[in-house]
């Protein structure tokens, strides 16, 4: 579509009614199989079994699969669901379907039924073509995917989706949800038991997670007038519009009325599925948004967020827009991330990075804080490698998100509380110390955090006074991953910190509050580095953070090698999370993912340059020809004069024209190369370093190119028609 049809387009936008009659709290969750309806729906056994399945893992047996199958299709059938679907996760980062009727008609006419426990449990997707890095291959096994009783089914249209997992037949996790399970298993049994240090009745442990999406909406009809947006979900080329975020008037501003709509539609949609959305608001940059959930279990937080996503495309086509989940969208404009806030939460309720009113319940906050800080130290360039990606790569380090290190901020006063509890002394502790550390150390935490208002947006792993906010997520990724690793780390370290604190008692006879402040002194001590409030944007920190040792990979494929250090291996089979097989082919898909997004916008570029530049560059050197002889005939040799604007900006458009193919045939040549060589590795550094670089210099020569060519002419709609057009 031409660039002026999209305009006109444009304003054939849908207008929605904004009036919600309905309230929204009649809403929440009705399209969803929850507590609720599986009372309901099931008997009263298939109920308890699948109750005990969720709390503990258990596996649900065939009989009961019958039973619960048979519920679950008799509330889908009275919400008017037709067909039925394995929701899962495979690790392109989307989430994938494959839907089945209910029923089969046999060939007398009669109704068959297709949906038993077997096909709620259990189902083969044609899996061939989601990337399994060679498992698949190696095993000569297909996947198959499998319920995860933990995350409620629902009904989305008219299908009834049942969250699962995808596994090959030698069980190896071909998917994202599969290992964050796992993950969250791990840390679930090592929270509890340190848990229980503080209080016995403590039987499970769970991760929490609040996301914070952010997102980009533009015009639908200009976004499929440009093949970049359309085919890589960000602009190749553009020149930035004369007014971007510099007033800073969008953030926190009114949202446009057909933005509104569109939002109003989401959120209830969001609430019929069981998504507690509860903030929106305006974001830094033009036509960015933000929207975030009440936080909630991270299993069940993740795939609320994979299926907003989902919710998101769908409902904004409605609305006549497009929403840019991608982290970069528009160069020169902030991008987009997905905060994950993180914590840990007891079935007793009890938050355990929240401080509380005694000085044992505030022992307990310590214990989880600086744990988490000592293994986040200690695995920092495995947490980076969990948010790397070619899109991410444009964020991380830019200057407008955290940097690709990682560091830990804690405020002022939690650094005092540390920095004291540093002085403890070894071994056994005194009264007078004792009374000293309870009292003024750990006693006052509750009284500091209240005022703790300190607040560094430029910190990657940020403790905000009951939780830590990891903010290089990207705004497309899934949480899965983050999420997979930074439990599985604090899970190791929690088994770690148990031994070590209990060899204290065992061994040293210390009373159980000595052997852990021990411990925790000696945590603080050696995971310094890791902690820094200063400017995370600055030039001195990333050259304090190299003499720190921390890691800096400002790439995929660099940030990717860690996932199979030594290190790494060990750490996930520790845990059980993943082993070794699971781990080579997770990072052979990784970079597989990555290669192909940067091939994909080689090779729309050159199509840019190619068709729609350069015929434009063309045409208008035309126009100018045609004017400059024409001008020649009137004038004879008195042209000169009249003509020099025009022939100047011939010989400025020649030169970029020049510029710009010679750059496109590079780039070109060195893809062609580059898709020659088998290992992924090699290609994934090539295209990192060879190949991505020439997009700079097309995109610097398409931008002169933007500014010179009439506006009649330029085929791509403009920054400014993008994101102001409202
Ligand atoms: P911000 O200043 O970052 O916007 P908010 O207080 O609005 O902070 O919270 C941001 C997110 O943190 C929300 O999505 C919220 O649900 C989440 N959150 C709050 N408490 C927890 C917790 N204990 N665990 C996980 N996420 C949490
Ligand atoms: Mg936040």
């Amino acid at each position: 579509m031409k660039r002026f049809e999209a305009l006109s387009q444009s304003d054939n936008r849908v207008v929605i009614n904004m009036e919600e009659s309905e309230k929204r709290s009649h809403l929440f969750a009705k399209n969803v199989f929850n507590d609720e309806k599986m009372l309901q729906f099931l008997t009263t056994e298939a109920y308890k079994k699948v109750q005990t399945a969720i709390f503990s893992g258990n596996k649900i047996d065939r009989k009961i699969a019958d039973q619960v199958a048979e519920g679950m299709k008799a509330w889908a059938l009275a919400m008017g669901a037709t067909h039925y679907t394995h929701w899962f996760q495979p690790l392109t980062g989307a989430t994938a379907e494959k839907h089945d009727a209910f029923f089969d008609l046999m060939e007398d006419g009669r109704a068959l039924e297709k949906f038993g426990g077997r096909q709620l449990v259990q189902q083969e997707p044609d899996a061939s073509s989601f990337p399994s890095g060679g498992i698949r291959n190696t095993f000569e096994a297909r996947g198959y995917t499998a319920w995860d009783p933990t995350s409620p089914a629902f009904v989305y249209k008219t299908t009834l989706c049942i969250p699962t997992i995808f596994v090959s037949y030698t069980g190896e996790a071909l998917d994202n949800k599969a290992p964050l399970l796992r993950a969250l298993h791990a840390v679930d049994q090592a929270a509890t038991d340190v848990a229980q240090y503080f209080d016995k009745t403590v039987r499970k442990v769970h991760a929490t997670l609040g996301w914070e999406q952010e997102y980009f909406l533009i015009d639908k009809a200009l976004a499929q007038s440009r093949p970049d947006i359309l085919m890589t979900g960000r602009t190749l080329v553009g020149n930035a519009a004369a007014k971007g975020q510099q007033l800073d008037d969008h953030y926190f501003g009114v949202i446009p009325s057909r933005v509104l709509s569109f939002m109003s539609a989401l959120e209830k949609q969001c609430m019929v599925l069981g998504i507690p959305v509860k903030t929106r608001h305006n974001e830094v940059a033009p036509n960015q948004f933000e929207l975030a959930p009440v936080f909630e279990e991270a299993n069940l937080s993740v795939d609320h967020n994979l299926l907003l996503m989902d919710v998101m495309d769908e409902i904004a086509d409605k609305h006549g827009f497009k929403v840019l989940f991608h982290e970069k969208p528009f160069a020169g404009i902030n991008g987009s991330g997905k905060h994950n806030n993180w914590s840990l939460a007891t079935d007793t309720g009890v938050n355990l990075l929240s401080p509380g009113s005694t000085p044992m319940k505030n022992l307990q906050f310590l214990t989880f804080f600086i744990n988490t800080i000592k293994g986040v130290d200690t695995y920092e360039e495995l947490l980076r490698s969990s948010i790397a990606s070619a899109s991410n790569d444009h964020r991380l380090g830019a200057n407008e998100a955290p940097p690709a290190i990682l560091s830990i901020f804690v405020g002022k006063q939690l650094s005092d509380v540390l920095d004291e509890l540093e002085g403890v002394s070894k071994g056994k502790l005194s009264p007078e110390e004792k009374t000293e550390l309870k009292l003024n150390v750990v006693g006052k935490i509750p009284e500091i955090l209240l005022d703790n208002t300190d607040r560094n947006r430029t910190s990657p792993f940020a403790f905000t006074g009951n939780k830590f906010e990891m903010r290089g997520v990207g705004s497309k990724m899934n949480c899965a991953k983050p999420m997979t690793v930074l439990n599985t780390i604090v899970a190791k370290q929690l088994t770690d910190f148990k031994k070590e604190v209990d060899a204290l008692i065992d061994k040293k006879s210390l009373k159980k509050d000595e052997a852990v402040f021990n411990v925790l002194r000696e945590y603080i001590k050696t995971s310094k580095r890791i902690r820094f409030d200063g400017d995370g944007y600055s030039k001195d920190w990333e050259n304090e953070a190299k003499k720190r040792k921390l890691s800096n990979n400002k790439n995929t494929p660099d940030a990717l090698k860690v996932l199979t250090s030594k290190d790494s291996l060990a750490l996930f089979a520790a845990t059980n999370v993943m082993n070794g097989k699971e781990l080579v082919a997770h990072q052979e898909v990784e970079l597989d993912n990555y290669v192909f997004h940067i091939q994909i916008e080689g090779r729309i570029l050159k199509e840019l340059v190619y068709n729609y530049i350069i015929p434009a560059a063309i045409k208008y050197q035309n126009l100018l020809l045609e004017n400059v002889a024409g001008l020649k005939e009137v004038y004879g040799a008195a042209h000169k004069k009249i003509t020099e604007p025009q022939l100047n900006i011939l010989e400025k458009i020649g030169e970029h024209l020049v510029a710009i193919k010679k750059s496109a045939d590079r780039m070109n040549e060195a893809r062609e190369k580059a898709d020659r060589f088998v290992d992924i590795d090699k290609k994934a550094k090539e295209y990192c370093d060879t190949i991505q670089p020439y997009f700079e210099d097309i995109r610097g020569n398409a931008d002169v190119l933007e500014q010179l060519v009439s506006d009649e002419l330029w085929p791509l709609a403009k920054y400014r028609e993008l994101l102001f057009v409202k």
